[in-house]
């Protein structure tokens, strides 16, 4: 069974005693955890002696209006959970621990990444995310952070922000996990009623869909424009109200040549949705290497 700290400064005391011989992984979740979290934790042993899973529902990546207060909050499960994969540390910290003021006068902005995908309708999203892990970071110190695949723009936006500030941390990524039926497990998963429950693996068939359609063809950029406008008409179609469904290089940059396929080699693509299905948000991603 892990040992729950809620306060940095009996964390910090802990993990000092580590620190020389042993190498630290941190896995930041918001709690609520599913079999997605927990291959986390699993890769994170693969890589560190000693595992911290932090528990934060963070205040400061929610914006006005969306689920911060409903979001499910259950330490006492998940901590059963993670004694099931062999977590050595739990960080549960309350806001005000690591929040003495609100909102925060310091910032930490990603630029332009942010601005984009998820950035366009949750425009202070990747601030709060930006924030929180550098505290998490901080307080942790660890050797290696674990992430998810799933959130790839988060995943995106956190590789830069340990190459800006010079974070002597190794970020993982861990990939999606996957219900049986194809659907990325998300702790918003449960917001579905079993009607849309049913519906929801066809955003992962329509990723799978696209990603055959970009390999089999010479496809300009105008090509896969058309492509992914059918595809999120299929979708809306399905009862979907779709966020963004788009295609970019796999750096998350806009595919910018006439050409969409490379004229000599290869190029990782990534297919990115964000859609509403009743009251939950789904994401999810696919690479696709193109010749
Ligand atoms: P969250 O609790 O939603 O903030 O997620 C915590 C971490 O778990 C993030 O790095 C997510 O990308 C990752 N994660 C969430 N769902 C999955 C999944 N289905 N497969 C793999 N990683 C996931």
């Amino acid at each position: 069974m892990p040992i729950i700290h809620h306060h940095i400064a009996s964390l910090r005391d802990t993990l000092k005693h580590y620190r020389s011989q042993q190498r630290i992984a941190l896995v930041p979740t918001m709690g609520n955890l599913h079999d997605g979290h927990l291959a986390l934790v699993t890769l994170a042993k693969q890589h560190a002696d000693i595992v911290v899973v932090s528990i934060f529902v963070n205040p400061t990546q929610f914006g006005v209006g969306e689920d911060f207060n409903s979001y499910p909050r259950m330490l006492e499960a998940d901590v059963a959970k993670l004694t099931t994969v062999g977590t050595d540390y739990v960080f549960a910290p309350t806001s005000d621990e690591m929040y003495p003021i609100l909102p925060l006068p310091t910032s930490i902005h990603a630029g332009a990444i942010t601005t984009q995908l998820c950035g366009q309708t949750r425009p202070t999203h990747f601030d709060g995310v930006g924030i929180v892990v550098s505290k998490l970071f901080n307080i942790v110190q660890p050797n290696v952070a674990i992430f998810g695949q799933k959130d790839y723009q988060q995943l995106a936006i956190i590789k830069q922000l340990v190459r800006d500030l010079s974070y002597p941390i190794d970020i993982i990524t861990a990939p999606i996990v996957r219900a049986t039926d194809g659907l990325a497990l998300s702790s918003r998963n449960q917001y579905l009623s079993p009607e849309e429950r049913n519906i929801a693996p066809l955003l992962q068939q329509e990723l799978q869909r696209l990603a055959q359609q970009f390999t089999a063809s010479q496809h300009t950029q105008k090509g896969f424009e058309a492509l992914i406008v059918e595809a999120s008409k299929r979708i809306t179609a399905a009862g979907f109200i779709v966020d963004y469904l788009e295609v970019k290089t796999a750096e998350l940059e806009a595919l910018n040549s006439k050409s969409a396929k490379p004229t000599t080699g290869s190029q990782d693509l990534i297919i990115v949705v964000a859609a509403w299905l009743g009251r939950a948000r789904l994401l999810d991603n696919l690479l696709v290497t193109i010749y």
